[in-house]
């Protein structure tokens, strides 16, 4: 049996270390530059690699080929993996055949990070032999080559899901579905949502199903579905006063360090997820009292002459600005741009009139946001750099208002990434802390 790995990234390197330890013959290519540290990880392993061209002779040899997420199945080689009969599956489904353990599986358009990271957290408080992966940090095959455990939480995208076969989550959780990446799906909403669907495909009756009730591609999709998983659609979200409800338990949310109301929307998913593993509720109340989620997510970075700096990067669509902005209490001014891709900002515009008091656009090409907004903010700014965002900002905010950095765009333009463009906020408004 000889697998190829198309992509030698972390999924893929994850995958030809696992394809190895199993016993498959393995090679891996890469059209593009394999980065140094996985070109040293195959060497040591003596798996065989190329990069910067596809061998085909090599790659039709496969029984079958494991492809990167980020490999479109557009592409003629892998057109033509299909018409050779060679079958192309995802990482994640190459890994699932090898482990017996409960997987928890999230997806969903926004807040995928933010709920994977709260249920490895409260899993790992009381102490389960969990791990955290897919689509954050290390590939669920590499999990599998590091370790045995009895839990995999998995963050897992549209891309991976569109490579399974028989991946079965025990507990999946799907957040909300709004567009985004359209343009891997023929630009076809209902594509998009197809995919995300697949995450409940091999699910059993036993198996659950925790999802976003009041989202309305979701609504619309499960319409006179009758589906073989338990289902448990959240219909609202109970939280007031620091007091977030969810069935019949009440917990305390002045020590968590979430904010807004879709983080609420996050934890209650989460809070489901663990109690169907039977998770108590004093060990949910210590894990939410003590957890960090990953930066660049509504992140608070400084307080500079009564005004507030948040940071906000990982915001890359207008649905994820229009939570950062309804968690705002205070006057606003806006930090947006970037690559855009395909906003529509009319769902925000309203919030914005209510919420901002300015804003400065970050970015090439600022046309789009301009043309939304002019007119209805009164201050619209442009610059490419963060230390000058930080420079106007102090223009115009007043004590007691907040700079929030959430693009809505990706950051390619300026930025290798969001977290480098998230950094870069950072150490602009720190370093003008440290003048201060
Ligand atoms: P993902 O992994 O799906 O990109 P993250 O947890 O990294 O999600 O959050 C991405 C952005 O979306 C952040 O700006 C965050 O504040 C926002 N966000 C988080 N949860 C939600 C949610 N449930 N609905 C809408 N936006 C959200």
């Amino acid at each position: 049996m000889k697998i190829v790995v198309l992509g030698a990234g972390e999924s893929g390197v994850g995958a030809a270390l696992l394809a190895q330890k199993k016993g498959y013959e393995v090679f891996v290519s890469d059209k593009g530059e394999i980065k140094r540290e996985f070109k040293l990880e195959l060497e040591k392993a003596e798996i065989p690699y190329e990069e910067l061209q596809h061998t085909q002779i090599k790659i039709f040899e496969a029984s079958e080929v494991i492809k990167s997420p980020g490999i479109p199945d557009k592409v003629v080689l892998i057109k033509e993996l299909k018409q050779r009969g060679i079958p192309v599956i995802s990482e994640i489904e190459f890994a699932s055949r090898f482990t017996k353990a409960t997987i928890l599986g999230i997806t969903g358009s926004n807040g995928k990070t933010t709920t994977t990271k709260l249920i490895f957290h409260l899993l790992k408080t009381v102490g389960l032999n969990v791990a955290v992966g897919g689509n954050i940090g290390t590939s669920f095959a590499r999990l599998l080559v590091e370790g045995n455990y009895d839990y995999f939480v998995l963050e897992l995208s549209s891309f991976q899901l569109d490579g399974i076969k028989n991946f079965r989550s025990n507990v999946s959780v799907m957040l909300n579905i709004t567009p985004d990446h359209l343009d891997r799906y023929n630009y076809e909403m209902k594509n998009y949502i197809q995919s995300k669907f697949r995450i409940i495909e091999n699910q059993k009756e036993n198996d659950l199903f925790i999802y976003n009730g009041f989202d309305r591609n979701i609504k619309t999709h499960l319409q006179n579905k009758q589906l073989e998983v338990r289902e448990l659609p959240i219909n609202e979200v109970f939280h007031q006063k620091n007091k977030l409800t969810v069935g019949v338990s009440e917990f305390d949310t002045k020590k968590c360090s979430l904010k807004g109301q879709h983080n609420m929307f996050n934890a209650t998913c989460a809070i489901l997820a663990v109690q169907a593993i039977g998770i108590d509720k004093k060990s949910i109340q210590q894990g939410l009292d003590t957890f960090v989620n990953a930066p660049h997510r509504l992140e608070f970075v400084a307080t500079i002459d009564g005004v507030d700096f948040i940071n906000d990067s990982k915001a890359t669509n207008v649905d994820a600005v229009f939570y950062a902005l309804s968690a705002m209490e205070k006057p606003v001014i806006w930090v947006v741009g970037g690559v855009d891709k395909g906003n529509e900002y009319e769902a925000i515009v309203s919030l914005v009139l209510e919420k901002v008091k300015a804003i400065v656009c970050l970015g090439v090409d600022n046309e789009l946001i301009i043309e939304a907004f002019q007119g209805k903010v009164e201050i619209i700014e442009e610059t490419q750099s963060c230390r000058d965002v930080i420079k106007i900002s102090q223009q115009y905010a007043q004590e007691g208002d907040v700079v929030l950095l959430s693009p809505a765009c990706a950051s390619f333009d300026l930025f290798n990434n969001y977290i480098d463009r998230g950094d870069q906020f950072r150490t602009a408004v720190l370093e003008r802390k440290i003048k201060d």
